[in-house]
């Protein structure tokens, strides 16, 4: 039976980055790690396993810079 979707994302914003990795160590569910991001020249995190991510905010929560965040999706509505 296929897995529902998550109902929210992790979302980076490298140019606020500065590359600290405590949203990877904070994150208890192995869902990100550090890489080498080509278009910023920066060390960022990434989710490498959305399927481990509980959406428990603690990489955002942890980030001193406002730079990882959940955004939570907003089911469409028929009318
Ligand atoms: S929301 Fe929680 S589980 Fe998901 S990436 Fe952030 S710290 Fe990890
Ligand atoms: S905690 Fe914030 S600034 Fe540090 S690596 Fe993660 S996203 Fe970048």
């Amino acid at each position: 039976m296929p897995k529902d979707k998550p109902e929210f994302f992790v979302r980076v914003e490298p140019e606020l980055c500065k590359g600290c990795g405590l949203c990877v160590a904070f994150c208890g569910r192995d869902a990100l790690k550090m890489y080498d991001d080509l278009k910023s020249g920066k060390r960022v995190p990434q989710v490498v396993n959305m399927e481990r991510c509980n959406g428990c905010r603690l990489c955002e929560w942890y980030c001193p810079d406002f730079a990882i965040y959940i955004v939570e999706k907003v089911a469409a509505k028929a009318i």
